[in-house]
């Protein structure tokens, strides 16, 4: 299978670090593979299928599931800016785990922001040992031991548990929509990102959404509004506007929401610092538009202090540590009374569409991850008149490319 087509120094430099780090046993094992002296002898190189896939990491395995995975640095189409941060790559690690015939895909995204790395999530996989499971179908058991190896490393956690469920979906033979018991005609709308630039990059990315019925603007710095109106000066869509933190002022905050409302907003994504609780409280008592959590909250038990501060959540799969804790987080969101969106980081359609199972059950998606990168190495969801299509595949429904 070929994973895309080019790579960078930058990637070079990563997987060479990544190697290098690693703990005495894995280097061992590394050197039993005969891959160590590979990858740090020769430039690693994603241009071909057969180079590639020579580059998986095995786990020397005694059990039924064998485990492999791969660096892999997402090349971004535009550089990504938001209010507190900018960067064109997005650090990503692949996974596979074999059992009697059956290949289970997963994906760890590592935004910098969240704190994990390619070093990080290898160091992560490098520990996991699934010899002690004869079952890949124990998934409470075998999650519980993969939450239970280490605190935090959410992507690296959320890799595992997608090729777990894509291997048990192809097991049984049919998408993880269908074993859930999901109607696929439920899928939202999903929205585009349209990123913190310049205007005409900005009237360029309006261009480039067309086929979306619901744009997600970045805000959070001096041109707020000035964007708005560029976008506004083009087409009339419904946006969504995530700010990433980026007002420190509620009075302010409030201000641009009356605003935004006016032009068109369905909701805010995370107008105020995550520390500013008691603030957010306040404006969303006064908004007159959702305030949906994001950067507030990682995993299920963070969702129980929201009531009352935010209307809503975002979920993401690198955040939730996968599906399994994802459909648990739409669960109590809904039994709390809270709007659930679906989100994604940069991903390839491998993540993307694992994330796009669970929209069914959602009200917004922001699933645009693998639009966002050039060098998507899965084949996945389908965004079909704005709306997120599901595969019909079984698992999480995504082909190699
Ligand atoms: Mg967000």
């Amino acid at each position: 299978m070929a994973f895309g087509r080019s790579t960078t120094t930058h990637g070079t430099t990563l997987l060479a670090n990544t190697i290098l780090t690693l703990d005495m046993k894995r280097r061992q094992f590394i050197t039993a593979m005969g891959l160590g002296a590979l990858a740090l002898a020769t430039p690693f190189s994603l241009s071909s299928a057969e180079r590639l896939t020579d580059k998986w990491l095995s786990q020397p395995s005694s059990g039924k599931m064998r485990l492999s995975f791969t660096p892999y640095e997402l090349q971004l189409r535009h550089a990504f800016n938001l209010a507190k941060s900018s960067r064109t790559t997005t650090p990503d690690v692949l996974v596979r785990i074999e059992y009697e015939g059956f290949t289970g895909y997963g994906e760890a995204s590592m935004p910098p922001y969240l704190g994990e790395s390619i070093d990080s999530v290898c160091r992560f996989l490098s520990k996991v040992d699934l010899s002690q499971f004869s079952d890949p179908f124990r998934l409470e058991d075998i999650l519980a031991y993969i939450d239970s190896i280490d605190k935090d490393n959410r992507a690296a956690k959320a890799s595992i548990d997608i090729a777990l469920h894509d291997l048990l979906g192809k097991i049984m033979g049919q998408p993880w929509y269908k074993i859930w018991g999901l109607n696929p005609e439920r899928t939202p709308l999903t929205s585009f990102t349209i990123g913190i630039d310049t205007e005409e990059v900005v009237r360029q990315k309006v261009e480039e959404a067309h086929p979306y019925k619901v744009l997600k603007v970045k805000m959070g710095l001096d041109n707020d509004r000035a964007t708005i109106e560029t976008i506004r000066s083009m087409t009339d869509r419904p946006i969504c506007v995530d700010v990433n933190q980026g007002w420190d002022s509620k009075e302010h905050a409030l201000e641009m929401i009356h605003w935004l409302k006016e032009h068109g907003c369905l909701f805010v994504e995370q107008p105020m610092p995550k520390e500013m609780i008691d603030e957010t409280a306040w404006l969303r008592e006064r908004s007159p538009l959702p305030i949906i959590a994001d950067e507030a909250f990682q995993r299920l038990p963070d969702i129980t202090r929201f009531k009352g501060v935010y209307d809503g959540i975002n979920i993401k799969l690198m955040k939730s540590t996968g599906m399994h804790e994802a459909y648990k987080m739409i669960t109590l969101a809904r039994a709390l009374d809270m709007k659930v969106m679906i989100g994604c980081m940069t991903e390839t359609s491998c993540a993307v569409t694992a994330a796009a199972q669970l929209s069914p059950l959602v009200d917004w998606a922001d699933l645009d991850g693998n639009l966002l990168i050039s060098n998507d190495c899965f084949d996945g969801l389908k965004i079909v008149e704005g709306k997120v299509t599901l595969p019909d595949a079984p698992g999480i429904g995504v082909t190699p490319l």
